[in-house]
């Protein structure tokens, strides 16, 4: 018999599935994701799992959001650690980052995390190709990644074979969405994939469908695609030439919408966007040389650490000057923290309008979740509101700019449709499970989902 177990299921961030299954009598378990519950969600302290009363062979990441990797050092040691190769070397970028920070408190713990990272216990997917390799290092199990579209580059849902007597098959199948999006670039290939490698051409049914609902509860939420984000940001870009950004470090769609936005508003020349640090500017060399092998979407090639007095040269024919007089003459989009340290950057862009060195005002895009900016959202981060605030007084626009990285009802309901679980449907990383039955999906779908 197969078992789907899911912890936190109830709410956004911190969830949990732990699958057990049987093999030649004995009982093995599996684990996707161990994350830390999000601030402002009503749990207060996650929960701890019984590692030693239901032991787990092995723990699966399906990205490197905190919300899915957050207590990797929790895990006891001799389990191993299953996740994607390029979110594991993000993953120790940003823990070395961290770890080498002087604004940080717990840079220790961060540096054991990025050695925990570099360990024999972390075992990548492997690409052969066309598809991931399944892994079959666990008794009983049969493990495929698939990757999919989310705000994290290098996400992956997972597809699970356990050995079950109970099917007429042999075997119990369950698909895992993670967090996923069909918004994205990538986001309509999910359901052709779902036809192609979940079931075969038919040839394979899904019992059990774990799905991510996250929306479910943001459905007033006006989402844009990532092109039609690019799009507008490439008209607003072309109308303001001094343009900062707050976008996450690693929401590579977006830094690439964005990237590509600048590179169109600038035409025919090229502008640059530049990192508040050399951590920002790793991981867009780190996005450049893997997905940029893919799609040369995801090529950062103008990119450069923001550091005013540096010497550069903009083309070939240009004389070598500062950055800052080379940011001046061409424009560009220069990615920030909404925080104190940054504040300097935009000040000198203030003071050079006021005293006639440049004729237009610097703008901010914030392509972030809004949450964070409304005083009365339990997530909301008051420092963020305050550094808006101050720019906003010495009359520098705020542009919001963003878009999901979480599948919209629409696309649940196609995803569902198209997997058509014979057996389950499990809602999980929702606030609103029961709303999963006000999805336009099949009748008899609706009877299956897990109350
Ligand atoms: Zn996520």
């Amino acid at each position: 018999m197969t078992n789907i177990r899911i912890y936190q299921g109830n709410q956004i961030g911190g969830c949990v599935t732990v699958i057990t299954g049987t093999y030649k009598g004995k009982t093995h378990r599996i684990m996707i994701d161990y994350g830390s519950s999000l601030a402002g969600s009503e749990t207060k302290k996650d929960f701890d799992y019984p590692w030693d009363d239901e032991p787990v062979d092995a723990v699966f990441f399906t990205h490197y959001h905190g919300d899915h990797v957050g207590r990797i050092m929790e895990i006891p040691e001799s389990i191993p650690l299953y996740m994607g190769p390029i979110a594991q070397k993000a993953m120790i970028n940003i823990q070395e980052a961290l770890g080498n920070s002087d604004r940080v408190t717990n840079a220790k713990e961060h540096l054991k995390e990025a050695e925990l990272l570099k360990s024999k216990r972390v075992r990548c997917f492997h690409y052969n190709g066309s598809y991931y390799d399944a892994i079959k290092d666990i008794p009983g199990f049969s493990i495929e990644p698939y990757s999919v579209d989310h705000s994290a580059y290098d996400a992956y849902m997972f597809l699970i074979e356990t050995d079950d007597e109970s099917r007429k098959t042999g075997k119990y199948v369950t698909l895992h969405t993670g967090d996923f999006r069909g918004h994205g670039r990538r986001g309509q290939k999910m359901i052709t994939l779902i036809q192609s490698y979940v079931h075969k051409f038919g040839k394979r049914k899904v019992d059990a469908l774990v799905i991510e609902g996250t929306m479910m509860s943001r459905s007033k939420e006006k989402v844009l695609s990532e092109p039609q984000m690019q799009y507008k940001a490439a008209k607003y870009l072309s109308r303001h030439k001094y343009a900062f950004l707050v976008c996450s470090s690693t929401n590579v769609d977006s830094l690439t919408s964005f990237y590509q936005a600048a590179q169109m508003a600038a035409f025919p020349g090229k502008r640059y966007m530049y990192a508040y640090n050399k951590y920002l500017l790793k991981q867009l060399r780190l996005y450049s040389d893997t997905a940029g092998a893919f799609s040369e979407a995801y090529r950062f090639d103008n990119t450069a650490l923001m550091d005013f007095d540096y010497k550069i040269q903009y083309g070939p024919f240009d004389d070598y000057t500062t950055q800052l007089e080379v940011m001046q003459r061409y424009g560009f989009i220069a990615v920030i923290k909404p925080e104190e340290f940054c504040e300097k950057y935009l000040g000198t862009f203030v003071e050079a309008y006021k005293n006639g060195k440049i004729h237009e005002m610097p703008v901010i895009i914030y392509s972030m979740w809004d949450g964070y900016l409304e005083k009365d959202n339990k997530a909301a981060k008051p420092e963020w509101i305050d550094f808006f605030e101050k720019q906003e007084q010495k009359g520098v626009e705020v542009y919001h700019l963003h878009t999901s990285g979480h599948a919209t009802s629409k696309m649940l309901a196609q995803v569902i449709n198209a997997v058509n679980p014979q057996d389950e449907i499990i809602p999980m990383h929702t606030e609103r499970p029961e709303a999963f039955s006000e999805l336009p999906i099949r009748a008899e779908l609706k009877d299956r989902i897990r109350k």
